[in-house]
């Protein structure tokens, strides 16, 4: 995936499209005030400069799919797992709920299930029947979206051809009004995602590669305007 930070203008229309397709538990005001909000995307906010001359930029954060996963090695029932094709998974029916996981994630984007969940009437009404409800003490995160990767990849195999680039998007690059997320095949030369990263490498960036986790979500950074050229 590659977020393009100079187009985000933090509406948070990919964490509302998130909780939609993927049947995320609204969890009520006061566990929202210890910290316990069910988001698997979080639009994080940065401020610069002084009042009255202060800048707002935003970073959409989800779980960064890490080639290097420090979520997986600590979890003692292999609920965090990689898949073979590269995504970092959780299944639900194996996690004992240790939160060894959360604990270990640098990025903060694994979010537990204190409770049994609870969508207030009528949203109960629109779950997606292709996602799986999680039930208490289970820890869940960003999938990429895999039941579209899947449905995609099999769509592309009944029909005998290769996956279209750009076909298979996850919700939030779908719902992006400013189309700041893009969703494709890294190692594909021929993608847009790969012709964006390349094209703007002196921009591109993955949050925390310092720690060897392999993430696979690139940000481009702002492009930092002189002041001067606003006008
Ligand atoms: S971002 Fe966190 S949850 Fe996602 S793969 Fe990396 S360590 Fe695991
Ligand atoms: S929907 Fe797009 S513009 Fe809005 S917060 Fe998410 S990434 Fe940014």
């Amino acid at each position: 995936m590659v977020i393009d930070l100079d187009r985000c203008t933090g509406c948070s229309a990919c964490v509302v499209a998130c909780n939609a397709e993927n049947n995320i538990a609204t969890v009520g005001d006061e566990q929202c005030a210890r910290g316990r909000n069910m988001q698997w995307i979080h639009v994080q906010r940065f401020y610069e400069g002084e009042y009255p001359n202060v800048t707002a930029y935003h970073a959409p954060m989800m779980c960064q799919q890490c080639g290097n996963a420090p979520c997986e090695s600590v979890c003692p029932v292999f609920a965090s797992s990689h898949s073979e094709d590269g995504l970092n998974q959780q299944v639900y029916n194996r996690c004992i709920g240790t939160r060894f996981c959360a604990n270990n994630c640098a990025y903060h984007v694994r979010v537990f299930n204190f409770y049994e969940p609870y969508w207030p009437s009528p949203l109960e009404q629109q779950l997606n029947p292709d996602v799986t409800v999680r039930g208490a003490g289970v820890m869940e995160k960003c999938t990429f979206c895999v039941q579209r990767i899947r449905r995609a990849t099999l769509d592309a195999k009944v029909e005998k051809r290769k996956l279209i680039d750009g076909e298979l998007r996850p919700a939030c690059v779908q719902a992006c009004p400013a189309h700041a997320m893009f969703f494709g095949e890294l190692t594909d030369k021929s993608s847009l995602v790969n012709k964006l990263w390349e094209e703007n490498a002196q921009r591109s960036l993955r949050v925390l590669q310092e720690k060897n986790t392999q993430p696979n979500v690139i940000y481009l950074k702002r492009v930092q305007v002189p002041e001067t050229d606003v006008l």
